[in-house]
Parts: structure tokens; C-alpha cells; sequence
């Protein structure tokens, strides 16, 4: 499972990436659930959601401005998109880098038709001169824009539509205040849990026709680091294991040996995961090791570190950051299947599972009996 250092290449394994892989679009859409009663877990977010659009829909108004936030994968599209279907109005995609220049927002606000969905994926990677026009949009439906340049430029207002903005972003903290402010709904996406993947593995696996037994589906569930993006691809791929070795049917032992086969460990990790905890404990001795350091062991940027890789380390609780560096936890050494080094103390410690001859405290519990 661990494979030789320098033998593979140590880029992540794209079926693990977050985001969309190229031409998977269409894909995922065909996946989507497309109203709020077929939209699994999030419980919270879906009862205030429900709520919000329940009163929009009684009082015959547009929806309030909805910000969604929470990790790639976990459903902030669908929902934006459920939102729209909810209200039975229009659903308009667009993106915050994809809105350069205030010119483009006032050409995406212009084109809409009253009660209309816009949603803005990304939206904290506006430009700050297009968001400033937005304030005035979001909140009076009125647009202030400057044409023409130099002496002759003037400044003209346009009415709007009423419309519904849904935002969506990875980073509540880089959404500057007044346009958080804005918002009258924000809801926070958390992973999901290992139940909630199971039901969206069937789900799924029910609308492609695949044919997954409970204990087939848990093991792709519970390896798809609480992200229903992952879930669905992983599902795709044990499909494709299943149709070539197995007859299409997906067992626990056909799931097991299809993910072997992709490389995603039990609990989701892939190979450049592993190559980390490896480093961080083989080399470093557990750490702590600063950022920069690690990801020179591993030969990767210490961005995609802190962007790929550290988050679920650190969700899984294999890793912890502290002031002096990055540390290996117990459990990381456990799931390396290596013995815990002596503490720095220097007192005796012992390894997982052995015998220890210096003290009577309890053994940490192993697997005996
Ligand atoms: P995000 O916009 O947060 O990156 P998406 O809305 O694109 O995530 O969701 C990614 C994929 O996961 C979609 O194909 C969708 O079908 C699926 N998905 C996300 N959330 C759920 C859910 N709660 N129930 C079922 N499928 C989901």
C-alpha cells in the first residue's frame, strides 16, 4: 500500500481531487438532485433552507439572496440549482473570476428576467470593483454604472429585475463584510457523514443502473472523505472494475479490490497522502517539521499541501498543526502500520501492542481477545 519512495509519480489521484475533473460536467449533472426532499443530510442547512423558500413562494416574492459555503463537492451548486426549481423560476450560472469588469456584471443583470436564480460560484474571487457595483444591485435592484472614460464619462442607473443571487464559496473568511452583509440566508456545508454517502452511493448508483450490494456501497462510502463528488466517481470507477472483472455485480470484495486498484486507501487517502505521512514520520520522526519542509520532501508545492492535502490529514486526524510545525499523530503512525517512536522525554514508551516491562498502566486497546 505504501510503495517505495521515487518510484511513482506524486501527484494526488485526480479520482480524489475535488473539483471537477475535465468533462465531468455532464456527468454530474445527470447525478444531481433536483429538489430539496431528494437532497441527502445537511439537515440543518435543509430545513432553514426549506423554510426560507416556503415564505418566498407564499408572499409570490423572489427568494432572499442565498451565500452557501463549505468544501468542493459537498452540494453547493445543486443547491443553488434546487433553490431555483424550488421557487420554479430560472437558474443563471455564472463565476466570480469569470465577471472581470463591472461591464460583465451589468451585462449578466441586465439579461436577467425578474425572480430569476443567478448563482456565482467562486464568489469571493470577484474583483473588488465588480463587487462594490453588486452592493447596490443585491440590495435596491439598481445598477450604478460609469460609461464612457475621461471628462465625457457619466454615470447612469438601471432598474433590474428582482432576482435571487445564490453565492457560493470555499473561504468565508476572503468574502469581505458588506457583501457577506447582503446575504439574508448563509448556510455552512459541513462533509458528510459515512451514513449519508452510503444513501447517496445508492442513489446514485440506482440512476446509472449499477448493481451494489449494501456492503459494496458502505466501503466506497467510507472511502469518499465525506464528499459526494468523490462518493460518485468512486462509484463510477468500481463500476467500470466490476463490469471488466466481475460480472457488473459490486460486492464488498469486488469494492475492496476496485479501489486497490485506483488507490484510495481505507480511509480515502491516496498516495501523495501517504507519501506525507510517510515523510513526516519516517523522515522527521513524527515532526513537528514546518510546511515548507515537508512538501520539499515529497518534492510538491507547499500550496497543494495546504490545499489538497493537509485538510483531510487533518480531518481524519492523522496530522496536527501547531506554532512549531507539523506533527504526526498516533493515529498516523497506526495507519502506517508503524510503531510510535519513544517520547521525547526519554521515558520508555511503548510501541502499539507490545508488552510493556517499565510500568503497569493500561495497554492502549489492541486487538487481543
Ligand atoms: P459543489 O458546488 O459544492 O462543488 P456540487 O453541487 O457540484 O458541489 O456537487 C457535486 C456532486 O455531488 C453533484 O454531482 C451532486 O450530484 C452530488 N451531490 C452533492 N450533494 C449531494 C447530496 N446532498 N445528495 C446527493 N448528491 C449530492
Amino acid at each position: 500500500m505504501t510503495g517505495g519512495p521515487g518510484h511513482e509519480p506524486l501527484d494526488g489521484n485526480p479520482l480524489l481531487h475535488v473539483d471537477p475533473l475535465p468533462g465531468e460536467d455532464g456527468l454530474e449533472a445527470s447525478l444531481r438532485p433536483t429538489r430539496l426532499d431528494e437532497f441527502i443530510g445537511q439537515d440543518r442547512v435543509r430545513r432553514q433552507l426549506q423554510l426560507v423558500l416556503t415564505g418566498a413562494r407564499r408572499r409570490g416574492q423572489p427568494a432572499d439572496h442565498v451565500l452557501l459555503s463549505g468544501a468542493p463537492g459537498l452540494g453547493k451548486t445543486t443547491l443553488a440549482a434546487i433553490v431555483a426549481a424550488e421557487v420554479g423560476a430560472q437558474f443563471r450560472a455564472t463565476s466570480g473570476p469569470a465577471i472581470e469588469r463591472p461591464g460583465d456584471l451589468a451585462a449578466i443583470l441586465t439579461g436577467l428576467e425578474g425572480g430569476d436564480v443567478l448563482f456565482v460560484d467562486e464568489i469571493h474571487r470577484l474583483p473588488r470593483t465588480v463587487e462594490e457595483v453588486l452592493y447596490s444591485a443585491m440590495e435596491d435592484f439598481q445598477l450604478d454604472i460609469v460609461v464612457g472614460k475621461g471628462p465625457g464619462a457619466r454615470s447612469i442607473r438601471l432598474d433590474l429585475p428582482r432576482f435571487t443571487l445564490v453565492g457560493a464559496t470555499t473561504r468565508t473568511g476572503l468574502i469581505s463584510s458588506p457583501l457577506r452583509d447582503r446575504f439574508g440566508f448563509a448556510a455552512h456545508l459541513e462533509h458528510y457523514e459515512t451514513d449519508e454517502l452510503l444513501a447517496i452511493v445508492r442513489r446514485s448508483a440506482g440512476l446509472l443502473g449499477v448493481d451494489v450490494d449494501h456492503e459494496g456501497a458502505s466501503e466506497i462510502a467510507s472511502r469518499s472523505r465525506g464528499t459526494p463528488r468523490i462518493a460518485n466517481r468512486l462509484l463510477r470507477r468500481v463500476r467500470d472494475y466490476a463490469e471488466v472483472e466481475a460480472g457488473g455485480h459490486i460486492d464488498l470484495t469486488v469494492a475492496r479490490a476496485a479501489l486497490e486498484v485506483f488507490d484510495v486507501d481505507e480511509l480515502g487517502l491516496d498516495r501523495l497522502d501517504r507519501r506525507v505521512l510517510e515523510a513526516l514520520v519516517d523522515s522527521f520522526g513524527g515532526g513537528p517539521v514546518g510546511l515548507g519542509t515537508l512538501a520539499t520532501a515529497v518534492t510538491e508545492e507547499s500550496d497543494t499541501l495546504e490545499d489538497a492535502v493537509e485538510p483531510f490529514l487533518l480531518r481524519c486526524g492523522l496530522l496536527q498543526r501547531t506554532p512549531r510545525g507539523r506533527i504526526a499523530t498516533a493515529g498516523a503512525y497506526a495507519h502506517l502500520g508503524r510503531p510510535m517512536p519513544p517520547p521525547a522525554s526519554g521515558l520508555p514508551h511503548r510501541t502499539p501492542g507490545a508488552v510493556s516491562l517499565f510500568d503497569d498502566r493500561d495497554e492502549p486497546g489492541g486487538d487481543a481477545g
